[in-house]
């Protein structure tokens, strides 16, 4: 197993790192401080600059790299900001990717183009009020009328509600129970009877907008049926390269709270010697480095099995689950190493922390992770209903 970069690779993650730490600081400050997304400019200047669709197929206007290459670039964009780094998150690892292995042809050329010229985003929107680790239990309707789908319900926690372009609404589309009856269905902003409610305001996150979503008898096309009911299982595979862009914005985030701490250690004194001296601040430091080789390695795996198909339950949960606990414990150990300066908002610890702890919520908790891993493992799914 050869773990060096090729020469292209080491060429696109240098030329991400150096655009993301030359560029992207100053508009990463002020996105944190307003908690507004970054500019549509922006998105399109990540086009030009081929950060955009790097895994989605060149046919339809993407890089046609590897998941791999994606998530080069993802990581040193997220090691700024994970709200400025969103955009390429969602081309590479969003929704968007369902579109591309499962939807109809000409869905897939309206809308992918478009996503790799930074002319639209697609967000994703399965959590309801009553159906967040209980996914199956959702209730958002949608029902095929001639050439037409009508769509009732309301949807919750979508990471760029108001903002995107585009949603891939789950949906109930029949009245088989459980994940049988469930599909997705491409919803454009505009469509009429599409509304949004307040704008909720998160620990972290800040500048990824989120509020809940209300679909009261909207239409659109049967063409933007993107997996008809009896998909679920599609979307949920689809769902698991998404996972390892999760498992990228952990990382990112963790390596960079990391590289900060370590120069920091070096730098500041007490009791006359740098804190780094201290053993306790050594084994510190190399418990967060074994953790985020480790996750590094895992999320690697997940992504290069999967090649340019979609990686497996089992990589995919296990790098994402070990790399939300790094994170929370990378950042944690960051900020105590910091001591009161770790704590202030004048240093970038503590917004790390927030934001990473937030990735161990989105995408499916930390603990229904590890119920998959374990039916992975044992070969057969388990029951969380009561009296089953
Ligand atoms: C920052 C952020 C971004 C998000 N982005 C999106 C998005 O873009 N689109 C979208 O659709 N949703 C999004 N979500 C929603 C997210 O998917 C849900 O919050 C998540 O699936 C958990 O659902 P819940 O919040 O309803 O918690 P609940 O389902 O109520 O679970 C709460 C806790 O109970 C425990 N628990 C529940 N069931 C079990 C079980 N069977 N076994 C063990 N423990 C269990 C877990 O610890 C869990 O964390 C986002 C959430 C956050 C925080």
């Amino acid at each position: 197993m050869d773990f060096t970069l090729s020469e292209e690779q080491t060429a696109l993650q240098e030329t991400a790192r150096r655009y993301a730490r030359n560029e992207l600081p100053d508009i990463a400050r002020q996105v944190e401080q307003d908690d507004e997304p970054p500019g549509r400019d922006l998105v399109r200047e990540f086009a030009k600059m081929g950060f955009l669709g790097i895994n989605l197929d060149a046919e339809n206007g993407g890089a046609g790299l590897s998941h791999f290459d994606a998530v080069l670039v993802l990581e040193e964009i997220a090691k700024i900001s994970s709200a400025i780094a969103f955009p390429v998150f969602e081309s590479c690892f969003g929704p968007v990717l369902a579109i591309q292995h499962f939807a109809p042809e000409d869905l897939k050329r309206r809308i992918i183009p478009q996503v790799c010229s930074g002319e639209m985003i697609v967000a994703i929107s399965m959590s309801e009020p009553d159906a967040g680790s209980a996914l199956t239990d959702l209730k958002t309707s949608a029902k095929i009328d001639g050439d037409r789908i009508i769509i009732n319900g309301q949807k919750r926690w979508c990471s760029g509600a108001g903002h995107a372009d585009a949603y891939l609404v789950y949906c109930k589309m029949s009245d088989e129970p459980g994940a049988k009856g469930i599909g997705a269905v491409l919803v454009e902003k505009d469509a009429p009877g599409f509304t949004f409610g307040a704008r909720e305001h998160h620990m972290g996150f800040r500048g990824i907008p989120s509020a809940d979503m209300y679909f009261d008898n909207v239409e659109v096309s049967l063409s933007n049926m993107v997996v008809p009911a009896g998909g679920f299982r599609k979307l949920m595979e689809a769902f698991d390269l998404e996972r390892c862009g999760n498992t990228t914005m952990s990382l990112a985030i963790g390596q960079s709270a990391f590289d900060y701490v370590r120069d920091y250690v070096q730098e500041r004194h007490q009791f006359g010697k740098p804190l780094v001296d201290f053993q306790a601040v050594q084994m510190s430091l190399a418990e967060m480095k074994m953790k985020l080789d480790a996750s590094r390695l895992l999320l690697y795996r997940a992504v290069v099995n999967a090649e340019a198909g979609l990686p497996s339950i089992n990589d995919s949960s296990v790098a994402k689950c070990f790399a939300n606990e790094m994170v929370r414990d990378v950042t944690g150990k960051a900020m105590q190493l910091m001591g009161g300066y770790g704590y202030s908002g004048a240093y970038p610890i503590e917004q790390k922390m927030r934001d990473g702890w937030g990735w161990g919520i989105a995408g499916g908790a930390i603990d229904i992770q590890k119920t998959n891993i374990a039916a992975a493992l044992v070969g057969r799914r388990f029951s969380q209903r009561s009296g089953s």
